[in-house]
């Protein structure tokens, strides 16, 4: 309390204060709330409340930084740091709010993980925007201009600049805050055409590419380091951090072309973790603790996520950095129909009659549930099961769909029972004693060659146990493979039967055949 007193005299003794303690004390509500919900979305029961407890302290954050010039000027403070022109950033506001609430209600379900992708990539732009920013000024202040050029003149120049703060560390977080936001922004870049398909999903690889990798990221950092310690004039220095911030631009580039097929998950998550530490960087220079802290939350969190896709992937976190992993999916055979033998199929109706006498059913739902939009259709069959005496449940693997959780807010959506959603470790042991496992547009996370073949680029992956289960039925359109591009011999054992159709239109007849045998 003291402090805060002691800030608002400060403030009327006309000292610099940069944040008026009633904005602290926002910035601080904001960051418990910004841990509440981090935690609640670790649950899917919570995960909802929880993203509207991130935007309200995202808003009140906002609000409280665009309203701290004025507070101090109102307490009587010198302001360095306010608000000059409003029309930018009601500009700005508009803006965003017209892209985000455009994008909200018209990307589909299915275009969620490019979205993701592409709103990583947004963050490590604006972290890179920022640091440009700050070197433009500080680049043409008289302070540098004056002076022999150092790192401490550089440090100087950037403390100068009204924009960015006044800490030690600031020259180097400008530049961390280039590199970081220039390979998330491309790297993001990347990631979406691969998941949108635009760029091959194949994993680009080629002679001495971790040298030339490692060989870029050092030439990198040594621009950046000249770029401040060398005795440079301003021009000079300016050129040199253009320099680093293509070179970024580039590795994000060369970083994410070696990951390939299954092995996306595992990028998403790594580069949300980056588009975070960019983020925090940006704090440091902008003097903005809220902002560390959001974007320290987002890095730990991202990289966490990551550890835990690398599990689910079965790769380790070292070969993830240093990128190339997931190579063989180019040499992936493809999958297709002339390469599988004595698939059984079934219909709609002979599903609805295996319904008819089973007590335990598990569903497995995949991409192509999210692609039909069958999530609800799923929720009424599990119903219509349950009804007829069966326990039903629902089997999440962690990389099913295209975003790390797809399926869980899909089937969220569905309003699915949460205690029925049970994951892969809880669910695999289960399979033996299971009557009947309806596999709902999931290949690659079914795929016993994961465990069969070496050679297979799923090999190692853990996967959903279905095979052992009494009987399976496979909904899927054709016999085409699924993100990895494999073929899947589940499709050929004899306790297996495909149902060639839509998922949305072989649960719509099935449930029909259901209702009609009542
Ligand atoms: P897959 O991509 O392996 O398979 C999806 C299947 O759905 C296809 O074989 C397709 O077959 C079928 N399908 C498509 N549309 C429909 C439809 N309308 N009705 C019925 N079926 C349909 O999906 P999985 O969920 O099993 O595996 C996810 C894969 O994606 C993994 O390889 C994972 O590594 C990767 N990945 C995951 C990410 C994540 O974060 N979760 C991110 C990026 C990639 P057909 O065309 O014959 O219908």
């Amino acid at each position: 309390m003291s402090s805060l007193l002691l800030a608002d005299a400060a403030a009327a003794a006309g000292e610099v204060v940069k944040v008026h303690w009633a904005v602290q004390l926002a910035y601080m509500v904001a960051i418990i709330m910004f841990v509440m919900a981090i935690k609640r979305l670790s649950k899917v029961r919570t995960a909802r409340g929880a993203n509207l407890i991130a935007s309200m302290a995202m808003l009140l954050a906002v609000v409280a930084t665009l309203a701290n010039g004025h507070l101090l000027q109102l307490a009587g403070a010198r302001v360095e740091h306010a608000v000059v022109d409003w029309h930018w950033i009601v500009g700005g506001l508009v803006a965003g709010t017209l892209v985000g609430a455009i994008g909200a209600r018209l990307v589909p379900m299915t275009q969620m993980p490019e979205m993701v992708a592409l709103l990583n990539g947004s963050g490590g732009a604006a972290s890179l925007l920022v640091a440009l920013a700050v070197t433009f000024q500080a680049t043409s202040h008289a302070a540098w201009a004056g002076a022999a050029p150092t790192l401490a003149t550089f440090q100087a120049a950037v403390d100068a600049t009204p924009t960015a703060g006044h800490s030690p560390i600031v020259g180097a977080t400008v530049l961390l805050s280039i590199l970081i936001g220039g390979i998330t922004l491309t790297g993001s870049l990347i990631a979406y055409g691969k998941l949108s398909g635009k760029l091959s999903g194949n994993a680009v690889v080629y002679p001495g590419q971790h040298a030339i990798n490692f060989l870029l990221g050092a030439l990198t950092l040594g621009l950046a380091g000249y770029a401040v310690y060398g005795e440079l004039a301003p021009g000079a220095a300016l050129g040199m951090i253009l320099g680093v911030v293509a070179l970024a631009l580039v590795l994000g580039v060369l970083l994410v072309i070696p990951i390939g097929g299954a092995d996306m998950p595992v990028v998403i998550s790594l580069l949300n973790s980056y588009s975070g530490v960019a983020a925090a960087m940006t704090g440091f220079i902008l003097e903005n603790n809220l902002l560390i802290i959001a974007g320290a939350l987002v890095g730990a969190s991202g990289l966490i996520l990551t550890q835990i896709m690398c599990q689910a992937m079965n790769r380790s976190l070292a070969s993830v950095l240093l990128g190339g992993f997931g190579m063989t999916t180019a040499t992936g055979t493809g999958g297709g129909k002339d390469e599988y033998k004595n698939v059984k199929s079934t219909t709609p109706d002979e599903l609805a009659l295996m319904c008819d006498g089973v007590s335990s059913v598990i569903f497995v739902p995949g991409y192509g549930l999210a692609v039909s939009q069958a999530q609800h259709l799923c929720r009424e069959l599990g119903e219509a099961l349950e009804a007829k005496g069966a326990t039903v449940r629902y089997a999440i693997h962690p990389v099913a769909g295209r975003m790390p959780g797809h399926m869980n807010v899909l089937l969220a959506e569905a309003n699915v029972p949460y205690e029925q959603l049970v994951e892969m470790e809880q669910i695999n042991s289960d399979f033996k004693q299971t009557d009947l496992v309806i596999v709902l547009g999931a290949n690659d996370v079914v795929n016993p060659a994961a465990i069969d073949d070496p050679q297979s680029p799923l090999a190692g992956m853990p996967i959903l146990n279905v095979h052992e289960a009494r009987n399976v039925i496979v909904v899927k359109r054709s016999l085409s493979p699924g993100y990895a591009g494999v073929k899947n011999p589940l499709f050929e054992l004899d306790n297996c039967r495909m149902l060639f159709d839509d998922a949305k239109g072989a649960l719509q007849t099935t449930l029909q055949e259901l209702k009609a045998a009542v």
